[in-house]
């Protein structure tokens, strides 16, 4: 339960990350309004450890239990619990808490977030992964527990915003934005032609590794509508992304009156982030206030599916349903970590995403909606085995 009498229980799955660390720094500016529960990373078990004496974090975990060694040895005499491997995450992830943030990177955040969901408290969601993967399971488990789930996506808090006080018959269609990553004015032939480091220079945000690739493709703009068709019960097709390069504008609601309500704010992770903690209440963020005449301008173009193939990719999946879903979200995953490793080409991650689909789809386990946790991790695994052969086809 959130009360406003004593601090705030606060764990971060995914804490040495973008989201992680933006929450540790509203964190630090509000000392007496939080309490660290527990603190989860992969294998940065120097950072984590740091992360957990500056916080005095109750237990710190890494996933990757070859790094636990090094996070016992950074913990020695801090009084601080330390733990590795999967299971001790989601061990974490039901340590009694009033909130916990969901910041880590792909469909591995799927069980400790809903570890935490499990334990009914609130739920401040950026691994949009697991509602790509699992939104059935996932939003069910919510409803089971009576968790309070929050976004913390820029998008869908704007949309969480913009529907607030409203009466949801009212509403026609959601719109969210998208910023076109690095790649918005390239032709096809040079995105064709992209290095990692033209795909990393993401223009607005500053974010992980994994997020920053699917900006670049869009992918990342069909993941956060199937994100939106979960969290905010809307059907596909009233559900649109359109391309805005200054992410000032985050979200659009559009209801049957022909009225638009819009959210606007700096592009800085920090806003959404310390509304999730902080709802129905606001607290301060370091954001810097929005000057529109100083911007002049603010401009909207329709998405091109032609040079970014992966959005529609991701439509199309989410127009087939949920299994087609989860094999997207772990196909993406797949083939991100090759253009990350530098095996294949931008284009490359919708043509791999796009033929593990059609592979999937045309066997006898195929794109079933997966009904249970069990069904999701095999099309996960299936579809990630699917993805590899499809990654080095295109070798
Ligand atoms: P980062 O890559 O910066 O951080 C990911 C975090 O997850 C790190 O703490 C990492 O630990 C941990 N992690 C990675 N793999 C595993 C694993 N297998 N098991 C357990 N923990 C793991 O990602 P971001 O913070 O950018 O993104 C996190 C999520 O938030 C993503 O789903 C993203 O789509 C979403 N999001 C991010 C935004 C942003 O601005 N960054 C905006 C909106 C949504 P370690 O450091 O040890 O590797």
């Amino acid at each position: 339960m959130v009360t406003a009498d004593r601090p705030m229980r606060l764990t971060i799955l995914g804490a040495t990350g973008s989201i992680g660390t933006s929450t540790l720094d509203l964190v630090t500016r509000n000392p007496d309004r939080f309490e660290i529960v527990a603190l989860t990373a992969n294998g940065n078990a120097e950072g984590l450890a740091a992360l957990a004496r500056q916080h005095r974090a109750q237990r710190a975990v890494v996933a990757d239990a070859a790094a636990y060694p090094a996070l016992k040895t950074a913990l020695s005499g801090s009084g601080i619990e330390a733990a590795g491997g999967p299971a001790a995450v989601i061990e974490a992830a039901r340590m009694p808490a009033d909130c916990v943030v969901g910041a880590i990177v792909g469909a591995a955040g799927l069980e400790p977030t809903l570890a935490a969901v499990a334990q009914g408290c609130r739920i401040a969601l950026a691994n949009k992964e697991c509602l790509v993967s699992a939104g059935g399971v996932f939003m069910s488990a919510v409803a089971a527990s009576g968790a309070e789930l929050l976004p913390v996506d820029s998008e869908h808090a704007g949309v969480f915003q913009a529907l607030a006080g409203h009466d949801r018959a009212g509403v026609s269609r959601i719109v969210i934005t998208a910023s076109g990553g690095p790649f918005r004015t390239w032709s096809a032939e040079r995105i064709a032609a992209a290095t990692v480091t033209d795909a990393l220079k993401h223009p607005n945000w500053s974010m992980g590794r994994k997020i920053t690739i699917d900006s670049a493709t869009l992918m990342n703009k069909g993941l956060e509508l199937i994100e939106a068709h979960h969290l905010f019960a809307m059907p596909p097709e009233r559900l649109a992304a359109i391309v805005h390069p200054q992410s000032i504008v985050h979200a659009l609601v559009e209801y049957i009156d022909g009225s638009v309500v819009a959210q606007l704010a700096n592009p800085d992770m920090r806003s959404p982030i310390a509304l999730a903690l902080s709802w129905p209440k606001r607290m301060h963020a370091p954001t810097p206030p929005l000057d529109l005449a100083k911007l002049a301008c603010l401009s909207f173009e329709a998405p091109d599916h032609a040079r970014f193939p992966a959005l529609q990719v991701a439509i199309d999946a989410m127009a087939r349903g949920p299994g087609a879903t989860a094999a997207l979200n772990a196909a993406n995953e797949v083939a991100v970590e090759a253009f990350l490793a530098g095996k294949s080409g931008i284009p490359g991650i919708a043509l791999a995403v796009q033929r593990t689909l059609n592979h999937m789809d045309a066997t006898p386990l195929g794109l079933a909606a997966p009904s249970t946790l069990a069904d999701v991790l095999a099309l996960d695994a299936e579809a990630r085995r699917v993805a590899r052969q499809k990654v080095e086809g295109l070798l």
